[in-house]
């Protein structure tokens, strides 16, 4: 599998080996420029993991900002019965 050749649109194993390893291949150097079927399919994996946590944390910022206008709203009422009481 050759690492300059795009693997979704645009996205090269190169790309993606520098983002998630740190591994910057130069196009014009003597090194080898292919990674083996398993290596691959852990950067396609890690790809999708990201991914995945991305949309997680949308749903869970979404859930947070509910849980915090809920809060919020109880503190109101608490401050509502505690007047009505005082
Ligand atoms: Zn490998």
């Amino acid at each position: 599998m050759h690492i300059l050749s795009p693997l979704f649109g645009e996205t090269a194993a190169k790309d993606l080996m520098l983002e998630f390893l740190g591994i910057d291949v130069e196009y014009d150097d003597l090194k080898p420029k292919i990674i083996c079927e398993n290596c691959h399919k852990s950067l396609l994996a890690w790809m999708e993991l990201k991914k995945k946590a991305a949309e997680s944390e949308i749903v869970i910022n979404y859930i947070a900002s509910k849980k915090t206008v809920k809060l919020f709203s109880n503190a109101s009422n608490e401050a509502k019965i505690s007047q009505l009481h005082g």
